[in-house]
């Protein structure tokens, strides 16, 4: 199908005949804010926080919608996914973690080579990508990763491999002897083909400092992200919002990532997703509203000109809001997934048992076309999903 080159180019010069939603139109500020991405401009910091702290959260989720329409139509992109997590064993203990065990609990596991492709083979017919993340594991070094990929390489060389976040690179590069660069290389090497983007939280150092001390901080996060574009390595980059920043903080992460996508170029998708609570983690949290989360995919959509896709992770935000940010500027909702731990173990409830046609009647039910898409949004295929008549019918803003 012709999506991908419709997609993107001229997505402003069609901005530009698309009719204003009435909600739009009545509010000054929104309008004023079309404008300036209209004739190529940017939305800056302050206009940011003005948009997200509107009163107007319709009017404000329609200027989104009406964007993301501009670039993609009505279309909302997933694809069809495994997560494996490799291991829950960590020597780092960041604050709002409920995955990671110390290497002696009880309930501590690591996965070996043979096991992962044990856990991937029942799906290998049904997926085309393996999104594998996990622990930082003290004896791990890049050889067993390099192994790791290869393996999954011989056996489902059809299989894209998205694995291992920017802090995992950096621990398995100094676990190694190595530079990070020589750990991508050799990775890559061996099948490595993106990387998700998790653990950027909030890329405000004072922010990591109290949430996730120990871990890469937020120069290196984007450092090592702009090391895997050079080497030819996408990535997506994520947020992890409701702990303790501040709506300022979140915007300043919004826009050192769209900084580091006019250097490197190779985000391919924003990830937000809300921090989920327990009476354990982070009691000082202050948590995300459903407006809230909203707000970011809405906010995200109109800051992030430069990154093209914008992911209702209906993994942590679950299949309702989901519905709601795919109209709200969200372009895409992740996959079937199959099997999730990290914000299972954190609370999430959304169901793993989704195939195809299952996220198809989601996004329909929304008000939206699904179509399946490749790991690096190069092949995208509309999908006809087997609905009943009595599916509810769209949202309409
Ligand atoms: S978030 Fe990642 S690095 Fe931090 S403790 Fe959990 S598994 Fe370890």
């Amino acid at each position: 199908m012709e999506l991908s080159s419709a997609f993107e180019k001229g997505w402003r010069n069609r901005l530009r005949k698309m009719e204003i939603p009435i909600s739009v139109k009545n509010d000054e500020f929104l309008l004023h804010c079309l404008e300036i991405i209209k004739s190529g401009g940017r939305i800056n910091l302050s206009d940011g926080l003005k948009l997200y702290n509107t009163t107007n959260l319709p009017a404000l989720c329609s200027l989104a919608n009406l964007v993301k329409r501009s670039r993609f139509g009505d279309n909302v992109f997933f694809n069809e996914n495994l997560h494996v997590n490799t291991t829950n064993v960590c020597v780092l203990a960041c604050r709002f973690c409920a995955f990671r065990k110390g290497s002696r609990h009880s309930d501590a596991y690591e996965l070996s080579v043979d096991e992962v492709i044990h856990r991937i083979q029942p799906f290998s017919d049904s997926i085309d990508e393996v999104h594998s993340v996990g622990g930082l594991h003290p004896q791990w070094t890049v050889d067993h990763y390099a192994e790791l990929y290869s393996k999954i390489k011989d056996n489902f060389p059809h299989i894209h491999v998205k694995s291992l976040t920017a802090v995992e690179i950096k621990h398995i590069a100094s676990r190694s002897g190595i530079s990070v660069t020589e750990t991508l290389k050799l990775l890559k090497k061996s099948g490595l083909n993106s990387i998700p983007g998790g653990g950027a939280e909030i890329l405000v150092d004072s922010v990591r400092d109290r949430i996730c001390r120990g871990k890469e901080n937020s120069s290196e996060y984007l450092e090592i992200h702009g090391l895997a574009h050079s080497l030819g390595i996408p990535s997506n980059c994520t947020m992890l919002f409701g702990t303790v920043e501040t709506v300022e903080e979140r915007l300043i992460h919004l826009d050192k990532l769209r900084i580091q996508q006019d250097e490197t170029s190779g985000f391919q998708c924003f990830v937000p997703y809300p921090f989920l609570p327990d009476k354990t983690r982070l009691p000082e949290a202050q948590l995300a509203t459903t407006s809230e989360i909203i707000r970011i995919i809405a906010v995200s959509r109109l800051m992030l000109d430069n990154i093209p896709h914008i992911k209702a992770y209906r993994m942590n935000i679950g299949d309702f809001v989901a519905s709601l940010c795919i109209n709200s500027g969200a372009d895409d909702i992740d996959g079937t997934v199959g099997n999730e731990e990290i914000m299972h173990e954190a609370g999430s409830k959304t169901r793993l048992d989704y195939d195809k046609n299952q996220l198809s009647k989601l996004i329909i039910s929304s008000g939206q076309i699904p179509v399946k898409r490749n790991s690096v949004y190069t092949n995208f295929e509309e999908y006809e999903a087997v609905i009943s008549k009595a599916m509810v019918m769209p949202i309409n803003y």
